[in-house]
């Protein structure tokens, strides 16, 4: 789940605000009985974070790659068509419904005011988010891929593997180009981007009609030029790019050439996506929760 999903849950599961906590259940080793009785104050997301502020802690709930949740109020669904698996993580029941949450990591924060402790000018939905600032922590990582830092939670909180992708197609900006290889101007129409199509991405999650408007992500045919969409696993996080390598080029600009013969590393150190390399096709995953 991506942080308008998690911004939207925020905004599914405030019917429970204020509700008492009638009983859980779980495989969650964390001591989850601990919640029973307790009455929520506050829930709100952050990032890929969902937190539920009681009186003296809050419960923390990170989705991880695979975590999903669903909840009903008063018998109706409010969550939609997430898929779901295996055993519970933790199940919340209250007396006007429930939450149940799958294969995420649960954790307990020992504060009586979570929501202080994050940084939300960081926050890729938030009303605090300050693209400045994230232009700057950008430019702080030189040599590293730009689909790599987009997925950094310090400076994107929220962006995940479909945003990534989506923002890079949209901007025209290559997943392995390194971000001294991008201009200025295009540096900004991606941070701008990160935070407009989260947005769209929110209110296409909202209507359920997210997957058929993605543009690129697990796609196979370019939308702009009807060439092949290219998909590889890459950079330090090993994560999928799903890209086209006719829209979205590289370009090495003259500064960084230079400064690479220089330092005398080599070709390899060059953003060259290597177009003419075979680009694995296979599904080695299931599915992503958006
Ligand atoms: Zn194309």
């Amino acid at each position: 789940m991506e942080g308008p999903s998690l911004h939207l849950a925020a905004e599914q599961l405030q019917p429970f605000t204020g509700r008492r906590i009638a009983s859980v259940a779980g495989n969650s080793k964390i001591g989850i009985e601990r919640l029973s009785g307790l009455k929520v104050k506050d829930i709100f997301a952050w990032g890929k974070h969902l937190v539920f502020q009681f009186d003296t802690l809050a419960l923390r709930v990170h989705f991880m790659l695979w975590g999903t949740f669903a909840a009903t109020v008063k018998g109706r669904s409010v969550t939609g068509d997430y898929r779901r698996s295996g055993p519970p993580r933790l199940v919340l029941n209250f007396p006007n419904g429930e939450i149940t949450i799958w294969a995420a990591s649960v954790k307990f924060v020992e504060d009586h005011d979570a929501r202080a402790a994050y940084d939300f000018s960081a926050d890729i939905m938030a009303d605090e988010w300050n693209g400045r600032a994230a232009l700057a922590k950008v430019r702080a990582f030189p040599r590293v891929e730009i689909a790599d830092v987009l997925l950094d939670q310090a400076i994107f909180a929220g962006v995940g593997n479909i945003i990534k992708n989506e923002v890079l197609f949209r901007t025209r900006v290559s997943p392995f180009a390194k971000v001294r290889d991008i201009s200025d101007r295009k540096l900004r129409a991606v941070v701008a981007d990160a935070r407009a199509f989260s947005f769209r991405f929110l209110e296409l999650r909202r209507i359920f009609s997210l997957r058929k408007n993605l543009e690129v992500y697990r796609r196979s045919v370019c939308p702009r030029c009807g060439g092949k969409i290219e998909r590889r696993v890459h950079g330090r996080r090993a994560r999928r790019s799903f890209f086209c390598p006719k829209c979205q080029r590289v370009r090495v600009s003259g500064f960084s050439r230079r400064q690479t013969r220089r330092s005398g590393s080599g070709t390899n150190t060059r953003t060259a996506p290597q177009h003419g390399a075979p680009a694995r096709t296979h599904r080695a995953r299931p599915r992503v929760q958006a």
